[in-house]
């Protein structure tokens, strides 16, 4: 896991390098729902502390990279073809997308259906979810089955 006293190193150093230090700056968010955010109003960017704490460095700094891109990019470039030239320059290696789907690794209820997709959520469902990736509506057949594991 990442020391957070390194990730803010790390991104203050790729700050200094790739942006304009005097008007970009980093700091940690309490975010569980993503990993990095690139505010272009405010010109900073910020990393959940959840995260950073859960995450590898190899991965933490794959999502400083990933939201230095978008600074680089501009807020019109959103994740498409000049973002993904930018983030390609910087390193960054796109195998996992850093937008959102964090989110599921810090939901302790994880739940799998018939066929085998999975679901995630904060909160034990208090009604039966039926999947649906497998049919829409609810339906005993595609039943959802929660367990809960532990997220530190
Ligand atoms: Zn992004
Ligand atoms: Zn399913």
């Amino acid at each position: 896991m990442a020391d957070l006293d390194r990730v803010r190193k790390w991104a203050d150093a790729l700050i200094r390098l790739h942006l304009d230090a005097s008007v970009w700056s980093f700091g940690f968010d309490n975010a569980k729902t993503r990993a990095g955010l690139c505010n272009f109003t405010d010109r900073h960017i910020s990393v959940s502390k959840y995260l950073a704490a859960r995450y590898e460095d190899d991965e933490i700094h794959q999502v400083l990279l990933h939201e230095i891109a978008h600074a680089l990019a501009g807020p019109r470039a959103g994740h498409g073809a000049l973002w993904k030239r930018t983030a390609d320059e910087l390193g960054y290696d796109g195998k996992r997308t850093h937008d959102g789907s964090a989110a599921n690794e810090l939901a302790p209820w994880v739940g799998a259906c018939p066929g085998g997709h999975a679901h995630h959520r904060f909160r034990k469902p208090l009604k039966p979810l039926s999947c649906g990736v497998c049919g829409r509506g609810f339906s005993r057949v595609n039943l959802i089955v929660w367990t809960k594991r532990n997220v530190s």
